[in-house]
């Protein structure tokens, strides 16, 4: 008989044998910044992280750092009346990313800050890349290769403000390779890429778009990001992505997907692989914790944990303030 129970038999033991371990640099928060330079407000349906104006962005984000997280990944809002079909307002060289990225790197200067690169939140059709012109408006067809060089553009001016990562997740074939190509013309070198390798068109993005403003006007994704069903294909959309340049690489959403996660660390050892904890996933828990089913903090918890186990370095997530703090939240 193995005597299995001896390293269960008290709290102490169980940490000193534990295999995993999440810590705070192991989370990044996400942030929606707002062109209301002095707008500070939770998100309304998402409301452990915030809508932030640049004039707000350290008193929002002091609290996270504070419990111990280095990165952030940052969002931002575009004003419908800046919104067209190309979604230029995402490139333009005074965009609302670059003058956040310019306070963060100038405020926290240990900080990594890492750049959501997609149109959906600037494009009128709220799409994350151009429409073909033939089907505009109809089947919402993505031109790929007209996307490629606006996110290319749009990652450059990022790279320019400061950013230490661009994070594509338009899921356009070729992104990764488009943005390091146009990073290094720029002399960019250093800025590293975080794909959203294997970005499922997932239900579980419905509390996000709604913070984001980035809800697909007509059609859905199905046509770029993965299907749900697929494993194998996952792993060849990560291969993809480390070839092209991608210095870290990403699954998502997370919990439904840990298999996808643990196929990719084992074929990778040596990449960082982040997971993203979806504002679907975060607020599923959050609405059964309210409902009293059960004991939010800990299942959240449980779940980090899970994709850490499942071979995760980086988990983004709403919660991480919540579980990292000893006393639940009175927002989570
Ligand atoms: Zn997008």
């Amino acid at each position: 008989m193995q005597r299995f129970h001896q390293n269960r038999r008290n709290q102490a033991v169980r940490d000193a044998c534990a295999e995993t371990r999440l810590g705070a640099a192991d989370l990044i928060p996400a942030l929606f910044v707002v062109e209301d330079e002095n707008y500070l407000q939770a998100v309304p349906g998402l409301e452990t992280t915030w809508h932030a104006g640049i004039k707000r962005l350290a008193e929002a984000l002091s609290p996270w750092f504070a419990l111990g997280m280095d990165k952030v990944l940052l969002f931002g809002i575009c004003p419908e009346e800046h919104k067209t079909p190309d979604g230029r307002a995402a490139w333009s060289a005074d965009s609302l990313i670059a003058r956040a990225v310019r306070e963060i790197r100038t405020r926290f200067p240990a900080i990594s800050v890492i750049t959501d690169v997609c149109l959906c939140a600037y494009t009128s059709h709220g799409h994350c890349g151009v429409l073909t012109a033939e089907d505009h408006q109809e089947s919402c067809q993505i031109d790929n290769d007209a996307t490629l060089p606006l996110l290319a553009a749009m990652a450059v001016c990022h790279a320019r403000a400061g950013a230490q990562w661009v994070a594509p997740s338009a899921m356009m074939d070729g992104q990764v390779q488009a943005i390091r190509q146009a990073l290094d013309a720029a002399g960019f070198q250093a800025t590293r890429i975080l794909g959203y390798s294997a970005k499922f068109a997932s239900a579980l993005y419905g509390p996000f778009r709604g913070a984001a403003g980035s809800a697909p006007g007509l059609g859905d994704r199905a046509s770029y990001q993965m299907d749900i069903r697929n494993g194998r294909e996952a792993l060849s959309e990560i291969a993809a992505d480390l070839a092209e340049g991608a210095a870290a690489v990403m699954v998502k959403p997370a919990v439904h997907y840990l298999d996808v996660i643990a196929r990719a660390r084992d074929k990778w050892p040596e990449a960082t692989i982040a997971a993203y904890h979806t504002s679907g996933e975060f607020m599923a828990l959050r609405a059964a914790a309210q409902a009293g089913v059960l004991d939010g903090r800990k299942a959240l918890h449980e779940q980090l944990t899970a994709i850490k186990r499942a071979g995760a370095d980086w988990i983004i997530t709403y919660g991480g303030a919540a579980w990292l703090k000893q006393a639940e939240e009175a927002r989570w």
